[in-house]
């Protein structure tokens, strides 16, 4: 697919606009990796990891190539209503960027529109987009509220991001139950205290911890 990365949402999406995912050369690397730890990719449990990998891989990172347009399309509705819309609980899986190893976790996202709402369905949409890339949880919470803040143009934004990451809790310090809270805050989600804490009030009403 060509991605036009002059248009100004897919520039906002922060798309890779030239490239495609390269699964020889990926599987390649793959092989490498089993022999550098020692192992047979000959043996017959591994003849097809690498090309199994490769495809897992383009599949975890195609949030690099979403078509932002395609994901919103149609379903942007000129409304009249000016009160929090708010959808929690939105189940996303990442790659951290530092190990290549998953984070996960569930992400709550708001907005106070002024004459534009997208479908709800929309918006674990915009999610998966972000996730769906070698990220860090900040960048990732504050891509998607920059995103709905330029394609609502609402009064505010607010996401949320709950993360348990593999990095943390399976090496190093092994803290099995290591879990960060992220946050990002636009428009009167910033400026005014009682938008924001309508919004974090909502999202810890009967939210259910993370767990395996
Ligand atoms: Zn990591």
């Amino acid at each position: 697919m060509e991605i036009n990365c002059d248009d100004h949402l897919n520039k906002i999406a922060d798309l890779f606009c030239d490239t495609e995912v390269d699964f020889e050369e990926l599987a390649k690397s793959v092989k490498k990796i089993l022999l550098a730890i020692g192992e047979d990719p000959e043996r017959e449990g591994l003849q097809d990891t690498p090309k199994r990998v490769a495809k897992a891989y383009d599949e975890l990172l195609s949030g690099y190539r979403a078509d932002p347009k395609k994901l919103i399309n149609n379903a942007l509705f000129d409304v009249a209503y000016d009160e929090m819309v708010i959808v929690r609980d939105i189940e996303y899986y990442s790659m951290c960027e530092h190990h290549m190893l998953p984070f996960l976790g569930r992400a709550h996202v708001a907005y106070i529109p002024t004459n534009k709402v997208i479908g709800l369905s929309k918006i674990p949409r915009i999610v998966d987009m972000f996730s769906r890339r070698l990220q860090v949880q900040e960048r990732m919470t504050r891509q998607i509220a920059e995103f709905i803040d330029a394609v609502l143009e609402p009064a505010g934004v607010g996401v949320v991001v709950e993360g348990m990451h593999m990095c943390s809790m399976i090496r190093g310090v092994k803290k099995h139950d290591s879990r960060m809270t992220t946050s990002a805050m636009l428009g009167v989600f910033r400026t005014q205290m009682g938008t924001r804490m309508e919004f974090l009030n909502n999202i810890s009403r009967g939210a259910q911890s993370l767990h395996f």
